[in-house]
């Protein structure tokens, strides 16, 4: 749980018809700023309504963040309109901007373009309005005979239209009846027919069916972990956070039906959040199919809607006609009224963490607004994080745990492959070992299903010349570039930067240069290759560029058109397809050797969910793990299924270097172009943030970042850790505030960092 920063207490304020309002500019100038309000607009001003104000000399948008009683400020301007009907943003979700600006070290202008999407801030969309037509009144028979005569094709409509019970799309109508628009018009000026322009929804899943489901019966362990939410929900005021740790294949998705039902009954709204855009559609037919009874009551947020989507669906929260909201890390902004229950689904995800500013953790943010709004938060997880977990243990948070997959289904069968030893074997690096590949061909038999697991793209991950050792590099970042053979091109995993692949090493000049290591594009050819007759696609950034191509590819693998998936962690995630029955994890080392004190942490979790994929039909699952460090700890936690064991040596060496969960990490980068004056500003930094603590933080020296240069900017990290975090970041701002850098240094602040990068 986070301390809430002392300010003022905004919701004291009431929607007053005073004279003077406080206000937030949109521009990020770091104050807020007071003005009067006309008497003609006071009614429709209140706390958290978008207005339009004078600002310099020109007019800006802003957020109403108090109805003052006076105000001390000086020749204050009157407001020039206010945008939109009711106050965009709740009093609520005020405070929780206020938290995130301060924990988070980053101005509140920033986290209000966060949390109100650019289509509703501007209010320069609107809804779709579409011509809609209706008898005028009751026609006849008769009347209809008359008209065949002089004009049959009005004949024709008008008959359609005497039919007609509700208003319907004049689009739809002469699409149906093969009529044109001078036809309709015709019979709108003979006073038979009307039209009516009324607003349409844009649903983003409008023309999509969805089958209605009915409540699945829950085993014992469902059970007591849906009656602790159920209680909570019963007394939310007093509630903890809830861990919901259960194992792969337990059912966590059907306890979330269930919850959100029994807050939907007390009359409350829910939000689910899902750690990935890709896996919202999965969601959403399930949410949809579960609360059928009202389609309307689901809404979507994420940021592959439409401008008009978004709008609309905002609105439809906003109004409360959405009673339930699903989507990424944003989703948990959502207006909605009377907030019961957020559940964060895998929420050990990094994805819930925003890499710009506001660099916010989704998951944190959630159990924060669940405080301010007094309503349940769940977050579920087959691998919580260790900082989650950590509040388990001590009882910050409660627990659940679901220890048995339904139906008594077992837990897929780990084996690990030692590498090098298939390395002796072969003279070479192996993409698939022996077993693993007697394992595919003993599946392709059975008319099983595979998924083989690398998490790295590409065809070859660089291009060395052999003669003198010379790698191509990419020019703005320091890292090699990957080989693509489809598009034939180099490419910058980081920076997007792509180059033609040379004929002749650049740099001796000689005919010698060799392709070095491999991502997903060569495994799948290889695997093609193996099994020329089984049908293998590959799941990845490259290969999914399309919107559909990810729904299409799941598909033709849940009906069984795709013998063998192969992907990167797009596939590790939540999906459940019951013919998988044999999971290859290709090179399960990749994260292990990051520098990065997560490392374990997530290996073990990559691991654990891809290996979840397996056996979770009626045939039991087998995972083979390739890697070259059979017995590092995660890896053996993680074949023998026991986080316990996994949770307790991590943690403990976690304490021993003060890493969280026991301390905060503030990570500070600081870039330029001109590496010197870089590193010039982040030792000057240090020197100042030295000035400023006492031993009460513990500070790191200036260093280069592990990823020395990217996008051509040369980088310096300062780690900072310590308990008392609010104190730490307002610390850090203060310290940022007075120094000045020069112009083409920048500085950012990153506080819980998972990239440590
Ligand atoms: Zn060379
Ligand atoms: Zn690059």
């Amino acid at each position: 749980m986070y301390p809430l920063p002392e300010q003022l207490n905004y919701a004291s304020y009431r929607m007053a018809k005073a004279n003077y309002i406080r206000v937030l500019i949109d521009r990020a100038i770091h104050r807020e700023l007071d003005y009067l309000v006309p008497e003609t607009l006071a009614e429709r001003v209140g706390v958290g309504s978008r207005i339009r104000v004078p600002f310099r000399d020109k007019s800006a948008l802003a957020t109403v963040v108090a109805i003052l009683e006076h105000s001390e400020a000086q020749g204050l301007r009157p407001i020039e309109a206010v945008v939109g009907d009711a106050p965009a943003l709740s009093e609520q979700l005020l405070e929780l901007a206020r938290w995130i600006s301060v924990y988070y070290c980053c101005p509140i202008e920033a986290v209000m373009r966060s949390l109100l999407p650019q289509v509703i801030r501007r209010a320069e969309i609107g809804w779709k309005k579409q011509l809609f037509v209706l008898p005028t009144r009751k026609i006849d028979k008769e009347e209809i005979e008359k008209l065949q005569r002089r004009a049959p094709r009005q004949a024709e409509l008008l008959e359609a239209i005497s039919r007609l019970e509700a208003p319907v799309r004049a689009a739809d109508l002469l699409r149906q009846t093969s009529l044109d628009n001078q036809t309709l018009r015709a019979l709108v000026k003979r006073g038979l027919a009307e039209m009516r322009e009324e607003a349409v929804v844009r649903d983003p899943h409008g023309d999509e069916q969805f089958i209605a489901t009915s409540n699945l019966v829950l085993n014992a362990e469902q059970l007591l972990a849906l009656k602790e939410i159920t209680q909570a929900l019963d007394s939310p005021e007093s509630a903890r956070p809830i861990l919901l740790h259960g194992v792969t294949g337990s059912g966590k998705t059907e306890i979330y039906l269930q919850a959100i039902r029994a807050a939907l009954e007390h009359g409350r709204s829910a939000i689910v959040l899902v750690p990935e855009i890709s896996l919202t559609p999965q969601t959403v037919e399930r949410l949809k199919g579960r609360f059928a009874e009202a389609q309307d009551a689901v809404a979507v947020l994420h940021s592959h809607l439409s401008e008009g989507e978004r709008h609309d669906e905002w609105h439809k929260i906003h109004s409360g006609r959405a009673r339930i909201v699903i989507g990424p890390r944003s989703a948990v902004f959502a207006p909605l009224k009377k907030l019961g229950l957020i559940v964060v689904d895998e929420e050990h995800e990094n994805t819930y963490k925003q890499e710009e500013a506001p660099r916010y953790n989704a998951r944190d943010v959630a159990v924060v607004r669940a405080r301010i709004e007094k309503c349940v938060v769940v977050l579920g997880s087959a691998t919580p994080s260790l900082e989650s977990y950590h509040n388990g243990v001590r009882g910050k948070y409660r627990l659940a745990t679901l220890s048995q997959r339904i139906d008594e289904k077992q837990m897929p069968l780990m084996r690990i492959v030692d590498l090098r030893q298939e390395r002796r074997k072969e003279k070479a690096i192996a993409i698939l070992s022996e077993k693993l590949r007697a394992a595919i061909a003993d599946r392709l038999d059975k008319g099983e299903q595979t998924i083989l697991f690398l998490n790295r793209r590409g065809f070859s991950t660089s291009l060395l010349c052999s003669d003198c050792g010379e790698a191509r590099n990419c020019p703005n970042c320091s890292v090699a570039l990957t080989f693509h053979r489809r598009v034939a091109r180099l490419s910058c995993h980081l920076c997007g930067h792509t180059a033609a692949v040379p004929k002749k090493c650049p740099a001796c000049g000689k005919d010698a240069l060799i392709y070095a290591g491999f991502g997903t594009e060569k495994v799948e050819s290889t695997v093609a290759h193996i099994f020329p007759k089984a049908t293998v696609r590959r799941m990845d950034a490259d290969s999914m560029t399309r919107k559909e191509a990810y729904r299409e590819t799941l598909r033709n693998f849940r009906t069984g058109k795709i013998d063998i998936l192969v992907g990167t962690q797009m596939i590790a995630k939540g999906l459940h397809f019951p013919n998988v029955t044999l999971v290859g994890i290709i090179n399960a080392d990749l994260a292990l050797h990051l520098p990065d004190f997560r490392a374990g942490e997530r290996t073990f979790q990559l691991l654990t969910q891809v290996a979840g994929r397996a056996g979770r039909g009626e045939t039991p699952g087998e995972v083979f793990v390739q890697t070259y460090t059979p017995f590092s700890p995660s890896i053996q936690f993680a074949r023998h299924h026991d986080f316990a064991g996994y949770f307790e040596q991590e943690l403990e060496f976690r304490g021993r270097c003060d890493f969280p969960p026991f301390t905060h990490a503030v990570l500070i980068t600081v870039r330029s172009a001109h590496e010197g004056r870089a590193k010039l500003s982040a030792e000057t930094l240090v020197r100042r943030l030295k000035e400023s603590f006492g031993a009460e933080f513990i500070l790191g020296d200036a260093t280069p970042a592990p990823l020395e240069k990217l996008q051509g900017q040369f980088r310096f990290h300062i780690l900072i850790r310590g308990e008392a975090i609010m104190r730490l970041s307002r610390l850090v701002r203060e310290t940022l505030d007075k120094l000045p850098f020069p112009e083409d240094v920048t500085v950012t602040i990153d506080v819980d960092p998972y990239q440590l990068l």
